[in-house]
């Protein structure tokens, strides 16, 4: 099987080429040509001698995820179902916004958390994804656009593929690559604590986005059994913790499931929770789908719990995207 380039940075790329008698400066025509120019295959890459190019044909190829299947929902969100180099799929969403588009990508085959409202917990974990498989996923989408966010909010759990993600991150802010600024991708944790310690020591990060989803120690263990393990306590005393940058915040994303963790006291709990972080809180009106039994609550009570918490906090309520092609939050599950 050749071997991708995507993932790989410019010391990887220097051995590749002095091994094979080229001068290291052939890498940074590699690197240039895979993130920058954002080429599809080798012989895309501008500027490589003839001898340089076969050899590297021989044995490599870019290896960007291959778009199986594209699903358009009626507001414009994209699902894609996306084949990795050994076979196994994931989905990406890209969602269309005035002047800046969010693309949604994955970091695992599937995920090992159970969550008990989410499509993805179904699949169990597969593999982790590697950096050039994350990278590729934004890579499809910049083909055709220059201004994107991303946020790592698909399939899996990011902090459970750390080093992965790291180094992906690191790719995709690279000034001499991609060049996204750190501001415009965010990682969403299911509240792994050691790992988000760990998180807040790489120099280069994603923003944070913490999966709250429950007011009390025992309605999160129902919900997430992966508290049992890691407790809320512990996960509000990291986040405490936490070193944010001088521009950043920390994002409370709460998924509302009617008559389960949607009344005003839950709003109330969630407000003293939060208080002394420097914070927002993202609501999300529960999407359904096949094989799961929660309830999406009335927009009414929605509002009134964005109402409590906004007192406190900044307070939004997540707008569905692409729900009539299992495209929105909770939802991607390779559904065909
Ligand atoms: N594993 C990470 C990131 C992927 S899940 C995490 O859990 O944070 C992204 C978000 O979707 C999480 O906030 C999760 O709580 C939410 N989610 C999961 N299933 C959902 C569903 N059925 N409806 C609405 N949101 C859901
Ligand atoms: Fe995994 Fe996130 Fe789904 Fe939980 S909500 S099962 S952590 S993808």
């Amino acid at each position: 099987m050749a071997q991708s380039l995507v993932g790989l940075d410019t010391p990887e790329l220097v051995q590749i080429v002095t091994a094979r008698g080229e001068a290291s400066f052939r890498a940074r025509q590699i690197y240039d040509g895979i993130y920058r120019a954002r080429a599809a295959a080798v012989g895309q890459i501008r500027g490589l001698p003839p001898g340089l190019r076969r050899a590297l044909e021989a044995e490599f190829e870019v290896g960007l995820p291959v778009i199986e299947r594209e699903f358009v929902s009626l507001d414009g969100t994209i699902r894609y179902l996306l084949r990795l180099a050994d076979g196994q799929t994931v989905e990406a969403v890209l969602m269309p916004e005035e002047g800046r588009d969010t693309i949604c990508i994955s970091t695992q085959v599937g995920c090992p958390v159970d969550c008990k409202f989410c499509f993805t917990a179904l699949l169990g974990l597969s593999r982790n994804l590697t950096a050039g498989e994350i990278v590729g996923q934004v890579l499809l989408a910049a083909r055709d656009r220059d201004r994107l966010n991303v946020v790592m909010m698909g399939m899996g759990e990011p902090l459970l593929n750390l080093p992965n993600v790291i180094k992906a991150t690191r790719l995709l802010t690279d000034k001499d690559g991609l060049a996204l600024s750190p501001r415009r991708i965010t990682l969403s944790t299911s509240g792994i604590t050691p790992k988000i310690a760990a998180l807040g020591r790489e120099p280069v990060r994603p923003k944070l986005a913490v999966s709250l989803n429950a007011s009390t120690e025992e309605a999160r263990e129902k919900l997430m059994p992966i508290t049992r393990k890691y407790k809320l306590g512990e996960l509000i005393e990291t986040c405490r913790a936490y070193p944010l940058r001088p521009w950043e915040k920390l994002s409370f994303e709460y998924v509302l499931l009617g008559g389960v963790n949607d009344s005003d006291q839950d709003a109330r709990r969630v407000v003293r929770l939060l208080a002394q972080l420097k914070c927002m809180v993202n609501l999300i009106a529960f999407n359904p789908g096949p094989g799961i039994d929660f309830q999406t609550p009335d927009p009414e009570r929605v509002a009134a719990f964005q109402q409590i918490v906004r007192r406190s906090f900044p307070c939004f309520v997540r707008k569905p995207r692409g729900r009539d092609i299992y495209a929105a939050c909770g939802q991607l599950k390779r559904t065909n």
